[in-house]
């Protein structure tokens, strides 16, 4: 059995690697921040203000959150709900910092992934994977890239969803997400001691799967 995480902050190219990374080595891809952001999704969907942490706990804890994988594609599903466009709008990217950092709502979110985790190789990305969720994880690896190049990426992936942006306004929110999400309380994002820091700026994708298919090998082939 073997778990990987993946963190960094926002639109590093986390979940694109970790979804091939998974599908080569025959992985389960567990997406963290889907999860967040549907519980921002139940706060607005119910009229929750972002900072009643009790009623939204209490309302995540009646919903069911389920990832299931159609066509090649992983799909989020709230109650039955296919919500998985409905989770990357902006209304909920520029709100999901507020709501992950309430360490109640944390709490319930870990202990669901470490089960989703269970006795399964495993891939999971998120801020607080191999420092908090997975510690034991036997790989860590920490993307990071250039303010401008994520903010190209995630401008393209908007684009790609019909959803118009600009660059500069995406480039301050990307600033103020991970502020956000470096400075809060609760298992901020931070690289793990043990993990490997890969800068992905100047990589492709496929160079970028490549370095981390290579760690995992090694890793392997010490664990043997
Ligand atoms: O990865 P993604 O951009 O979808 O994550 C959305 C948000 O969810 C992050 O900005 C962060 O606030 C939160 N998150 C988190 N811990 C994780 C994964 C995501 O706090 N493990």
């Amino acid at each position: 059995m073997m778990q990987v995480a993946i963190d960094g902050p926002a639109s590093a190219g986390k979940s694109t690697v970790a979804k091939q990374v998974a599908q080569k080595l025959g992985f389960v891809y567990i997406d963290t921040g889907a999860m967040y952001r549907t519980c921002t999704l139940i706060a607005q969907l119910n009229g929750i203000d972002f900072s009643d942490e009790e009623r939204l706990l209490q309302k995540i804890r009646q919903s069911k959150i389920v990832f299931r994988t159609q066509d090649g594609e992983q799909k989020v599903y709230l109650d039955g709900t296919d919500v998985t466009a409905a989770i990357r709008t902006p209304k909920i990217t520029d709100n999901v910092s507020q709501v992950s950092a309430l360490a109640k709502i944390r709490y319930q979110m870990v202990k669901q992934q470490r089960d989703m985790a269970g006795e399964m190789n495993v891939i999971m990305d998120g801020r607080d994977i191999g420092t908090t969720v997975l510690p034991h994880a036997e790989v860590k690896i920490f993307l990071v890239a250039s303010v401008k190049s994520r903010a190209k990426r995630r401008l393209l992936d908007y684009a790609q969803k019909g959803i118009k942006q600009n660059l500069t306004q995406i480039e301050q929110d990307l600033e103020l997400r991970d502020f956000k999400d470096s400075h809060r309380e609760v298992s901020p994002l931070k690289k793990a001691d043990d993990a490997i820091e890969i800068d992905t700026t100047n990589m492709t994708i496929e160079q970028v799967v490549a370095t981390i298919l290579d760690k995992i090998e090694k890793k392997s082939k010490k664990l043997i």
